[in-house]
């Protein structure tokens, strides 16, 4: 087993992964910018070294001050979490060279799922179900009207390099073809530094339901199954839960089939999540994977009763799973709790927290790194907690979420929880019956 695991990440998520190691006799190292000395990851971890200032791209992102901090920890094992390098190969491939393992999948791995197209044309070669469109990059406006009378309106033009949903545009005619390639390719640009583009056909009304995975270094895939994450605005998740309401035992068997071909046809290791699309027909198409813990995997650890940052470790360390799946015994939901407005278009509300109370209570988890007198900082992801209930039925587990999200008080900044406590009570999110669109004519009172 490791003796010191360094975590690059911050927030909520090095925090998650501080207390594992804690819990498996494991020192741990926090790495932070100027603007996170105060955070909690920084005061828990047995280490912490400042590795720049503020901006991501000469703190988090850089992979030369990581590695330095690496060298001057001692330590054997890194932890990416999620975002920032988690997903970077080069990242990896470094890691390797240097004999520090990186808690996650390989650099050909993350290769060979990063870019969209590749990935895509992994999958049809291992014969899962992808969404149906174009073959590769999109060249330019005349071959991808081309195309998308191929594919068949409406289309959906992706970045390949694409995450957190940007970069993405609906086109729904030739007509509109241009302007929404220019302008997806503009997002794509800023977002990710790469604009190419490709071309799916766009499903309408899908729900986005993915299946967690793990694999261990000698051949071994299992899934954890599905996490519903229908709920989104602007292609970006709200909230998730376990079971899908959607889900019923053939479909999850044939999508936790799919899900372990995909792993396996990239002898995956680690934890992983292969996200789908699912039509009302319960026809369900690959989408991506994501090669890394996902924020939202609390879900999967309430309902099967797992830590997933030990199995990640566990397996990095070697350790051979036991070769089941797993299936969820309680219903789980977490809301996404977000410096943000929701009240004016969700837009971004850093600053200083003057009140810190936490829901608590039986079936009640949060996973956060801020607290009463904690600014929190404009510079990064507008996350600030992720408030986790589980309940044996979904019925029961929306009404515990729903008394959380009441007593949940965070004051000084605004936060998502009023939009989270009217989601409770609306009679379509408690029925179940929700798509990707649900958001489209939602009004927050
Ligand atoms: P990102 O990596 O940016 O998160 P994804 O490929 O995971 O992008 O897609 C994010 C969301 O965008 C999906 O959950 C879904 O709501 C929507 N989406 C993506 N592709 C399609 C498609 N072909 N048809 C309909 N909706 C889509």
């Amino acid at each position: 087993m490791f003796k010191k695991v360094l975590i690059a990440n911050r927030g909520e998520i090095a925090l998650r992964v501080i207390r594992t190691c804690k819990e498996m006799g494991i020192s741990t190292v926090a790495v932070y910018s100027k603007a996170d000395k105060e955070s909690l990851h920084v005061r828990f971890a047995d280490e912490a070294v400042c590795i720049g200032p503020a901006s991501s791209a000469e703190s988090y992102l850089s992979i030369t001050k990581i590695m330095a901090a690496v060298e001057i920890t001692n330590a054997d094992a890194v932890h990416p979490g999620y975002g920032f390098l988690s997903e970077n190969a080069d990242f990896a491939e470094v890691c390797e060279e240097y004999g520090v393992k990186f808690i996650g999948p390989s650099a050909s791995m993350i290769r060979s799922m990063g870019d969209k197209i590749t990935a895509k044309e992994t999958m049809i070669k291992a014969k899962v179900p992808v969404v149906p469109g174009s073959d590769g990059a999109v060249k330019n406006v005349k071959e991808g009207i081309k195309s998308a009378n191929e594919i068949g309106y409406p289309v959906i033009l992706k970045a390949t390099a694409g995450g957190g949903g940007k970069g993405m545009r609906i086109v729904y005619s030739d007509e509109e073809f241009e302007d929404q390639l220019s302008k997806a390719q503009v997002e794509a640009a800023a977002s990710f530094g790469n604009d190419m583009m490709y071309m799916e056909k766009y499903i309408e009304e899908p729900r986005h339901i993915e299946i967690q995975i793990i694999g261990d270094q000698h051949g071994q895939v299992v899934h954890l199954s599905e996490r519903d994450c229908s709920i989104q605005r602007r292609h970006q998740k709200l909230v998730e839960e376990s079971p899908s309401p959607f889900m019923d035992d053939k479909l999850r068997e044939k999508m936790g089939k799919a899900a372990i071909k995909a792993g396996k046809s990239i002898n995956y290791e680690g934890a992983g999540t292969v996200e789908f699309l699912v039509d009302k027909n319960r026809n369900f198409y690959f989408m991506e994977m994501n090669t890394r813990i996902q924020v939202e995997h609390p879900v999967t650890e309430e309902v099967i009763n797992r830590d997933l940052i030990k199995e990640q470790i566990k397996v990095a360390a070697g350790e051979k799973l036991s070769g089941q799946n797993y299936y969820p015994v309680m219903h789980s939901i977490e809301c996404r709790i977000n410096a943000e407005d929701p009240y004016h278009n969700f837009r971004p509300s850093p600053g200083h927290i003057t009140s810190f109370h936490s829901a608590k209570g039986h079936g009640v988890r949060v996973d956060t790194h801020v607290y009463a007198g904690y600014t929190v900082p404009p510079y990064y992801d507008s996350m600030i907690a992720k408030l986790i209930c589980k309940a044996e039925t979904r019925e029961e587990c929306i009404k515990k979420m729903s008394r959380a999200l009441d007593e949940f008080i965070i004051e000084g900044i605004k936060t998502t929880i009023p939009f989270h406590q009217q989601l409770m009570k609306d009679e379509r999110f408690k029925s179940g019956n929700v798509t990707t669109k649900f958001m489209d004519d939602f009004e927050l009172k």
